[in-house]
């Protein structure tokens, strides 16, 4: 039976380990905490995830929350225009429904399920130090450590990571009570607020720990008024922070939370990353060799909610690639191979989250005034967030823009 180490139990180490279980590998993951200090601890991310990541999932019987988690079955777009009303607003329609699992819900929930399987799980924070001695012991060892300090064994790819500086200040609040959205009160969806200049407020429905709620998640540019947060304000002052910064920015979302309040006392985070991408193969003082995953090697700005996404099919990817070695060994050159086929993938998700960063230029702007007009445009965008391959086709390039509104568009 292959040895496999898995540092880190997110959703890639979690689902990778799941995965190989299945196929009789004897896993082992270590993680810095315990189900209940998971569940006990602050949220963590937004974690929406759509059809395509969600389908990774149930082949492996891990979708335990999908029937109470509500059913997110479109994408808005808001813009706001100067005078506080709206330039532009619309809806995409998802082909396949999206959902969003608090991640403190579904880590605690899978680690047991990976115990209830057969695996190892140690509970503890692993120091490149450790590493060395237990490279000897596995056949192959993977980091999924998330953006932890063990991303220090990975090399920057200069050429594939155009920032440095992280491109927005993060900060999420987990909400009960916020009233259904006018425009289509039965429809749940998660819809992207643009503000100019200043930055975006995503509304995600979601389920968390005491069931359904709302995510406020503000995306602010650095040095502009949603950068607001080093004072790290106690969750009754974030919340109240962030319904100011609602009525003054998108106010037609804090109509929306006249009854709202926090879904627990650790619901709020706050924080900024520079997005990266790492060389997979992290070389130990003593010589061994282990494998980067997920966050640890792509770690793009959330402002297009992939990193879920990138994460599950990071860890589909990898474990088609172990299951192709057979006995052969995880070697350098393997690992080289394991992650460039999925970055075949990953780099469409990277192109457009770091494009998404910038200014829309002129041809991205005509393809939102379309979709306000065209639902087939907003189908489509909305679309791409399960499968941003399909972007390359039509969205980057203004001559394919041109092409596609003009076959979607009456003469
Ligand atoms: C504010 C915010 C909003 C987001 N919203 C979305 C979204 O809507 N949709 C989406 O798809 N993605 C979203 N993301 C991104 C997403 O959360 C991450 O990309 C995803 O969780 C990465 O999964 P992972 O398994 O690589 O890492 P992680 O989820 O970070 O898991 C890593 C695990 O390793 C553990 N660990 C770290 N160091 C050690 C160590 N030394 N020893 C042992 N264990 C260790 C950590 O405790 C953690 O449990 C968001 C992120 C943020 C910050």
């Amino acid at each position: 039976m292959r040895k496999v180490l898995i540092v880190g139990a997110g959703q890639a180490g979690l689902q990778l380990a799941l995965g190989l279980v299945g196929h009789d590998y004897d896993v082992t993951v270590m993680s810095a905490r315990t189900p209940e200090e998971i569940r006990g601890g602050r949220v963590m991310s937004t974690q929406c995830m759509f059809g395509p990541a969600l389908q990774h999932e149930r082949d492996l019987g891990l979708n335990l929350w999908e029937a109470q988690a509500p059913r997110v079955e479109g994408i808005g777009l808001s813009v706001a225009a100067p005078d506080g009303g709206r330039a532009l607003d619309w809806l995409g329609r998802l082909d396949a429904y999206a959902q969003s699992v608090d991640q403190r819900v579904k880590m605690a929930g899978w680690l047991e399920l990976l115990e209830d399987r057969g695996a190892k799980v140690v509970y503890h924070g692993v120091t490149t130090s450790d590493l060395d001695p237990l490279t000897g012991l596995y056949d192959l060892v993977v980091i999924a450590a998330g953006k932890g300090e063990l991303v220090q064994l990975f090399d920057r790819d200069p050429g594939r990571s155009p920032y440095r500086t992280p491109q927005r200040v993060l900060s999420v609040v987990y909400v009960h009570g916020m009233e259904p959205r006018p425009e289509h009160p039965d429809l749940r969806a998660v819809r992207f607020n643009a503000v100019p200049g200043v930055g975006e407020l995503f509304v995600i429905p979601a389920h968390t720990l005491s069931g359904d709620c709302d995510i406020l998640f503000f995306e602010g540019l650095p040095g502009g008024p949603l950068d607001c947060w080093d004072d790290r304000p106690d969750p009754a002052e974030h919340l109240d922070r962030t319904l100011s910064l609602m009525r003054r920015y998108v106010p037609w979302e804090h109509d929306r939370c006249r009854a709202v309040e926090l879904t627990d006392d650790r619901a709020t985070l706050v924080g900024s990353y520079a997005p990266v991408v790492r060389r997979p193969v992290g070389v130990l003082p003593a010589g061994g060799r282990v494998l980067g995953m997920a966050d640890v090697v792509v770690a793009n700005d959330p402002l297009t909610g992939q990193g879920s996404n990138n994460a599950a099919k990071c860890a589909a990817s990898y474990l088609d690639s172990v299951l192709a070695r057979g006995d052969e060994p995880f070697d350098e050159e393997w690992m080289h191979g394991a992650f460039e086929a999925y970055w075949e993938y990953a780099r469409h998700v990277t192109f457009w989250t770091n494009a998404m960063l910038q200014p829309p230029p002129e041809h991205v702007m005509r393809i939102f005034g379309t979709a306000a007009r065209v639902p087939a445009v907003a189908d489509r965008f909305a679309n791409a967030f399960g499968d941003p391959t399909d972007l390359e086709k039509w969205f980057f390039d203004p001559a394919l823009t041109d092409r596609y509104l003009a076959s979607v568009t009456p003469a």
